[in-house]
């Protein structure tokens, strides 16, 4: 049994109803477990942020900051222990898991640099009208709550984190009841850097816990990322305090790949794109666009990359790909390879579950998918790529925009005019452009239409923690 939950800078026991087990996926098999908070826990959080904010958001920014660049140096001499646990609870291949802790690393770094300048963001503001001056002030939200799901722990933690907390914002976090383990990082680098008591909190648990925390009086803004369908709960319990919500939703997101493309080249993006993270990514390119008059090159080639992937146990074995995260994501999967069964979709590779220990399944190619076929349509969170050809760049623009998601999207053509045409199009937040996924810090992250309402990442990720004050002065 793990003491998991950091309230008031003490770590505590849960005192919740719920037993949390933690599992090594690629076994099937728990190695952890520990009780959820309670309500009154959750309460015992939320106060203890709110009396650490008035004398958090009245430090210096400089201060902050070396707090911040804290966090990312004891990132880094935590990083076998931190990379261990992602492979053996996320089931992450080490190079992703990997790149998960430096792009926490780099997210600290950068958010101390904001920090930093926020003096000089504090500006006098010209007046057209005499006799008046008037300025601004960019404040701290005040206590925010942030739920985070559990495909990229350490890294939807750190984009939420680093940014309220280099605004001045004191937080409440809840990691999700899949991985309750790798964000207590956070809770003891706070502990070995004196972070004051307070000013960042952790409560594990699982709805009972994130709806307490997001229905709670004492919040002052909810970050949350996860399902469209906790989203609508989250922000169904802002509207009801009229407060400000963040919502970093799912994605069912295109990759176009037009004929002029190099089809090697244009196959490891694919793969990339839909076998990361055994495809459980917000922004897996789960709908493969493919121009007609490279379609059948491209196709065999790309069932044989698919089917060459070397998917297996992380922590035993060399792989590109390991489990699922948890049986429940694989049970979801398997229920959409039944349903492509019953629709009769065309499968070029894979489409069952692996006949071995641990939550596995296949890297999959449907081709030729109906527009109206629910693989077609909704997010599955898993290694499953369907494809549909096209003919013409308004049909790809078309098709790709016919979604009620609108997270990311890929566009691959040797035309680059063509694909900046096409990136300016398509109904999205972030477009990558004959490119694997790379994210960076100093971009923005978040979707348009159902995939969510506001912006990580950059500038837009530190302003989501602030609010502005004027202050205007009578001369007279
Ligand atoms: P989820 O919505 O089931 O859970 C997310 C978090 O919400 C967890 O901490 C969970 O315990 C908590 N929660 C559950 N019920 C709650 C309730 N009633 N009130 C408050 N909190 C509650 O999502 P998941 O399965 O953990 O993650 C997968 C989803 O997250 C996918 O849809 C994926 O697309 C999305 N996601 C989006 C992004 C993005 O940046 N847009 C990034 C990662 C994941």
């Amino acid at each position: 049994m793990t003491t998991s939950h950091y309230i008031a800078g003490h770590w505590v026991e849960g005192q919740g109803s719920d037993c949390i087990s933690v599992n090594n996926p690629a076994l099937g098999q728990p190695f952890a477990e520990l009780m959820a908070a309670s309500v009154s826990q959750v309460d015992q959080a939320v106060a203890a942020a709110r009396s650490a904010l008035p004398a958090w958001k009245s430090t210096c920014a400089s201060e902050r900051a070396a707090f911040l660049r804290g966090f990312a140096e004891q990132l880094g001499q935590r990083r076998e222990a931190l990379v261990t646990l992602q492979m053996r609870n996320n089931g992450k291949p080490r190079h992703e898991a990997e790149i998960d802790l430096d792009d926490a690393i780099a997210t600290f770094g950068y958010y101390a640099g904001l920090a930093e300048q926020l003096p000089s963001k504090n500006r006098t503001v010209p007046l057209a009208a005499p006799g008046f001056t008037a300025r601004t002030r960019l404040e701290p939200v005040g206590v925010v709550g942030l739920i985070v799901p559990w495909n990229f722990p350490l890294v939807t933690s750190a984009w939420k984190l680093a940014p309220a907390l280099a605004a001045g914002c004191t937080v409440v976090l809840k990691p999700s009841e899949v991985t309750p383990l790798i964000e207590q990082a956070y809770g003891q680098i706070a502990d070995a850097l004196g972070l004051p008591a307070g000013v960042l909190n952790i409560v594990n648990g699982k709805a009972e816990t994130g709806a307490a925390l997001s229905n709670h009086n004492g919040l002052d803004k909810l970050s949350f990322t996860g399902s469209n369908s906790v989203g609508s709960q989250v922000m169904r319990s802002a509207s009801a305090q009229c407060r400000p919500v963040t919502l970093e939703l799912g994605g069912k997101s295109a990759i176009v790949v037009f004929d002029d493309c190099d089809v090697d080249q244009a196959v490891e993006w694919i793969v990339a794109g839909i076998s990361w993270n055994a495809g459980q990514m917000c922004s897996a390119t789960s709908r493969l666009l493919v121009q007609d008059g490279i379609a059948d090159a491209l196709l065999p080639r790309l069932q044989a990359a698919l089917e060459n992937l070397r998917v297996g146990n992380p922590l035993t074995e060399e792989v590109d790909m390991g489990p699922l995260t948890s049986q429940a994501q694989w049970l979801k999967v398997a229920s959409y390879f039944a349903t492509a069964r019953e629709e009769g979709l065309q499968c070029l590779a894979g489409g069952h579950a692996l006949d071995r220990e641990g939550w596995f399944v296949s890297p999959t190619l449907y081709t030729d998918v109906p527009k109206d076929s629910r693989l077609w349509t909704e997010e599955i969170f898993g290694p499953v790529l369907c494809a549909r050809r096209f003919a013409t760049e308004e049909q790809a623009i078309a098709e790709a925009n016919d979604s009620r998601f609108g997270l990311v999207a890929t566009v691959c053509s040797a035309d680059l005019e063509r694909a900046e045409r096409v990136a300016d199009a398509l109904e999205v937040g972030h477009v990558w452009i004959n490119s694997v996924q790379a994210v960076f810090v100093e971009t923005s992250w978040g979707g348009t239409k159902g995939s969510g309402i506001g912006r990580e990442l950059g500038p837009w990720g530190l302003s989501a923690y602030q609010s502005v004050k004027h202050v205007t002065r009578c001369l007279g």
